[in-house]
C-alpha cells in the first residue's frame, strides 16, 4: 500500500527553477549580478549573532520602515517570505475550494501552482501580444471569482499594462474580488504610462501591490517580500495566513539596511545600469532579426515556440544558461555588460538572419 497524496499533485506542473551550472552564466533567474552591497553584509553579520533566537513574527521594523518610505499607515503593510509567499498566503486568505483564481497566461509560473495547492480554480486568459488582456480578463470575473493576479511587468514577457487599461480593468472587478498587483519588477519600469500601484490604493479598495527585495535590492537568496493593501483587512488576513517566523531576523536586517538612503541609492543606480544594459540588448537582437517584445523588466522574451528547447540547448552549449518554458518561448535575464556581451555574441551567431 503506498501513502495517500492529494490527488491534485499528480496533475500539477512543477516549478521550474532556473539553473544553475558550475562555470556557465545564469541568465535564468531574473536575480541581479552584482554582490551584495558591504553595508548590507555588515548588517547580515550582526543580525547572525543574534540567530539563536526565533525572528520578530510581525516583522515591524521593517514593516514600519516600508510604511514610512510609501507614506501609508503600518497597518496596510505586510512583509512576507519572498513574494510567492505572500501570493500563496492570498489565495489562501480569499479561495476556498473551487472558488477562482483569475492571471493571465503566460505569467509568473508559480501562480498555477499555488491556485492548485490551495484547491481553488484557475483560470487562465491568454496574453494579446504578449500583453495582459484586461478586457478579457474582466469580462470572465463570475461569482466564484475571488482574486486576480495582474502581473506588471508580466514576468516572462516584460510587457506592461497602461494606466488607461488598469484603471478601465479595476473599475470593473466588483469590490469584493481582490486584485493583486505583482509589481516585483516595478523598480526597472521606465515607461512613464505604467502606473505605480502604490499611487492607485486610495482609490481602489480592493487593491493590493505585491513587491520583492529579491530582484532590483538584490537578496533573493533571503527570501523576504511584501504587500502594500487598500484594506488593512487584507494586510491582516496575510498575517494570519503566514506560516509562523516566515521570514528569518537576517531577511528582516538585510532589507532594513536595503532601505537605508545611502544603500538604496546605489541599488538603484545598479538598476539604472541594468535599464540601460536591457535596452542595448534589445536594440542588438532586434537588428539581428530576434522577435522580442519591449521589456520594462530585468529579463527579454524570445517568442519560440515549439523551437525554445532547441534554441536554449544551443546557449548552453555555449556556457550560457537562459530560462526555457517549452513550447511557448525563452527568457534571458539581463547580467552584467560583460554577460551580456557574451549572450549577444552567441545570439549573432544563431541569429534568424545569418
Ligand atoms: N512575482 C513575480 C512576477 C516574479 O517573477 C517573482 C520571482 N520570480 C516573484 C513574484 C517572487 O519573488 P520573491 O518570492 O523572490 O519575492
Amino acid at each position: 500500500m503506498t501513502v495517500r497524496l492529494r490527488p491534485v499533485l499528480s496533475s500539477m506542473p512543477a516549478y521550474v527553477p532556473g539553473r544553475t551550472v558550475a562555470g556557465a552564466i545564469k541568465l535564468a533567474s531574473n536575480e541581479t549580478p552584482y554582490a551584495p552591497l558591504p553595508s548590507v553584509l555588515a548588517h547580515i553579520g550582526s543580525a547572525a549573532q543574534g540567530i539563536n533566537r526565533y525572528p520578530d513574527n510581525g516583522s515591524q521594523a521593517l514593516t514600519d520602515a516600508l510604511a514610512a518610505k510609501y507614506g501609508i499607515p503600518a497597518e496596510h503593510v505586510a512583509v512576507g517570505c519572498g513574494s510567492v509567499s505572500l501570493c500563496t498566503q492570498l489565495v489562501q486568505a480569499v479561495a476556498d475550494a473551487d472558488d477562482e483564481v483569475m492571471y493571465a497566461w503566460r505569467s509568473f509560473e508559480a501562480y498555477p501552482i499555488i491556485a492548485a495547492v490551495s484547491g481553488a480554480s484557475s483560470i487562465q486568459v491568454p496574453l494579446q501580444d504578449y500583453v495582459h488582456d484586461l478586457d478579457e480578463m474582466a469580462a470572465r470575473i463570475t461569482g466564484k471569482t475571488r482574486l486576480v493576479f495582474v502581473c506588471n511587468p508580466n514576468n516572462p514577457t516584460g510587457t506592461v499594462v497602461h494606466r488607461d487599461e488598469l484603471l478601465r480593468f479595476l473599475r470593473a472587478v466588483p469590490e469584493d474580488v481582490v486584485v493583486a498587483l505583482d509589481e516585483a519588477y516595478r523598480e526597472f519600469v521606465r515607461d512613464p504610462q505604467v502606473p505605480d500601484g502604490v499611487s492607485l490604493l486610495s482609490e481602489h479598495p480592493n487593491l493590493v501591490v505585491l513587491r520583492t527585495f529579491s530582484k532590483a535590492y538584490g537578496l533573493a537568496g533571503l527570501r523576504v517580500g511584501y504587500a502594500l493593501a487598500a484594506d488593512p483587512a487584507v494586510a491582516a488576513a496575510l498575517k494570519q495566513t503566514q506560516v509562523p517566523f516566515a521570514v528569518s531576523s537576517i531577511a528582516q536586517e538585510a532589507a532594513l539596511a536595503s532601505l537605508e538612503p545611502t544603500a538604496e541609492r546605489e541599488l538603484l543606480d545598479r538598476v539604472a545600469a541594468l535599464v540601460a544594459e536591457r535596452s542595448r540588448v534589445r536594440l542588438d537582437l532586434l537588428a539581428m532579426g530576434y522577435d522580442i517584445p519591449p521589456s520594462q523588466a530585468n529579463f527579454v522574451w524570445f517568442p519560440l515556440g515549439d523551437a525554445t528547447l532547441e534554441w536554449s540547448a544551443q546557449y548552453e552549449q555555449r556556457g550560457l544558461i537562459v530560462r526555457a518554458f517549452a513550447g511557448h518561448g525563452a527568457r534571458v535575464t539581463i547580467g552584467t555588460p560583460e554577460e551580456n556581451d557574451t549572450f549577444l555574441a552567441a545570439a549573432s551567431e544563431l541569429a534568424p538572419s545569418s
